[in-house]
């Protein structure tokens, strides 16, 4: 058992789509065992996001993941991190797999309605920079 990080993103809640996803998210096999639906902070989302500091579109994506609610959640499931990442599909929704997250719901590559974790010591991290262990019921 593995447990992962996603954030469902403004572009999904804006829609009213985040019961859609969920649907897509328990119908693979990962179980949603946290999560909660909050505003970013400009500070929260930059801290969030600081490996992609030097990137271009960095202040981007620091403003559309604070432009409106999120949902985080904990995601725990077998191979959990890698199996999020193939649900959700690639990067850039143009590029993403049919049956995918991205390419079912993204807007765009900035936009592209969800995020997962990339390792698990990414996720582990990540998982505690949201949640603390009584938020978190397997
Ligand atoms: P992920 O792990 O698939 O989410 O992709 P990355 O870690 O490379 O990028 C983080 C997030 O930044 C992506 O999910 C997109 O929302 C956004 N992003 C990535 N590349 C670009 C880009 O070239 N332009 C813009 N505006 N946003 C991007």
């Amino acid at each position: 058992m593995e447990r992962t990080l996603s954030i469902l993103k403004p572009d999904a809640t804006r829609r009213n789509i985040t019961g859609a996803i969920n649907a897509k998210i328990e119908a693979s096999g990962l179980r949603i065992i946290a999560q909660k639906r909050i505003r970013l902070s400009v500070e929260e989302a930059q801290q969030f996001y600081a490996v992609h500091k030097e990137r271009a579109f960095y202040d981007d994506l620091c403003k559309f993941m604070t432009s409106g609610p999120v949902v985080v959640q904990v995601l725990e499931g077998n191979n959990a991190v890698e199996h999020y990442r193939t649900v959700m599909g690639a990067t850039n929704p143009a590029n993403a797999d049919e049956g995918t997250i991205r390419r079912e719901f993204a807007e765009s590559l900035e936009a592209n309605s969800a995020h997962g974790s990339d390792s698990s010591e990414n996720a582990e991290n990540e998982i505690k920079f949201f949640f603390s262990d009584i938020e978190i019921v397997a």
